[in-house]
């Protein structure tokens, strides 16, 4: 499935502003392996699914609310292989499911859905010990694969992109996983730039050292929190028109949520002289385009 990470597009940026500023910036088209599933989804769950093919159970169980696109990847990853897939899903079964968990019914994985009170006990022992009685054994996957392991795939993506010598790798913060996988991905010289797209998020340190198991050098690392817009999946008009910007220019479509506030900040980041001049910028297009599908219709040039 991701046997040929090396296939992966690149594709560079060019406007007036780089070329004053002496930058260069590139996309890395992770969005391009697979139409629905966000492409850096796919990285984290890789060694996940590696051990469950070994195991004699083939069961993935993992977490997620109605519009995680952590399910729908590990639901399509666990079709392809021919693994069992479980989804415990925050919340009541609603009447009407969101298109996310339509997909991942159609990619045949079993949801059982639990409160949101109970969400909340899902890594106690009880609570894993009654799974295991009603599903018998499997492959547990942390919410959002927010697990060393699960960097340990993304560190696959930096690994793949680093033939070419870049001085920046930069990706949206939304569990920190996949910036962890940047991060031990990297050469020492390399700076890893992160951009929250969640509001107050503090602990990104702590999640690096319990992500990386202490294994990174967190000088590397630049963490942006001021361009969440308002916080999780919300988003202004000035983002709105930045991401239409980019459609025209560049015909490159981008999600609200995560790779559009991203490229914002680096932008912005240029702008304001805070990256230096011959930097070399690998930034991560992760996918997640289905998300701009909540937005009214006539809101993006394209969708
Ligand atoms: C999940 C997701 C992210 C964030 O990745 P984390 O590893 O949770 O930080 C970024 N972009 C897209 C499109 C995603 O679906």
């Amino acid at each position: 499935m991701l046997d040929d990470i090396s296939k992966i597009e690149v594709e560079k940026l060019e406007n007036n502003l780089f070329r004053n500023k002496n930058v260069e910036v590139s996309i890395i088209r992770l969005d391009k392996i697979h139409p629905v599933l966000s492409g850096n989804k796919l990285f984290k769950l890789y060694y996940f699914l590696d051990e469950c093919q070994k195991s004699t159970h083939k069961t993935i169980l993992t977490f997620g609310g109605a519009y995680s696109n952590h399910l729908v990847a590990a639901a399509y990853a666990c079709k392809e292989l021919g693994l069992k897939s479980i989804g415990i899903v925050r919340g009541e079964k609603p009447k009407l499911l969101s298109h996310t968990l339509d997909t991942c019914m159609d990619y045949n994985m079993q949801m059982k859905f639990i409160s949101r009170s109970d969400y909340q006990q899902k890594e106690s022992l009880d609570f894993i010990q009654s799974l295991l009685s009603e599903f018998g054994e499997f492959t547990i996957i942390p919410e959002g694969g927010y697990d060393p392991i699960g960097a340990k795939g993304a560190s696959l993506i930096a690994q793949s992109v680093n033939n070419n010598e870049y001085t920046h790798l930069c990706c949206a913060i939304g569990t920190a996983t996949t910036v962890a996988g940047l991060l031990l991905g990297s050469s020492s010289e390399q700076q890893v730039i992160g951009v929250s797209v969640l509001k107050n998020m503090n602990d990104i340190h702590e999640r690096m050292s319990f992500l990386t198991k202490g294994n990174s050098n967190l000088e590397q690392l630049i963490i942006l929190s001021d361009y969440h817009f308002g916080g999780y999946a919300k988003h202004t008009p000035k983002l709105i028109s930045f991401m239409n910007e980019l459609y025209e220019k560049y015909s490159l479509a981008t999600d609200f949520v995560y790779t559009a506030k991203m490229l914002f900040a680096v932008f912005d980041m240029i702008k304001k002289d805070q990256l230096p001049r011959g930097s070399k910028i690998a930034c991560l297009h992760t996918g997640g385009l289905q998300g701009n599908q909540s937005l009214p219709s006539n809101t993006l040039i394209f969708s």
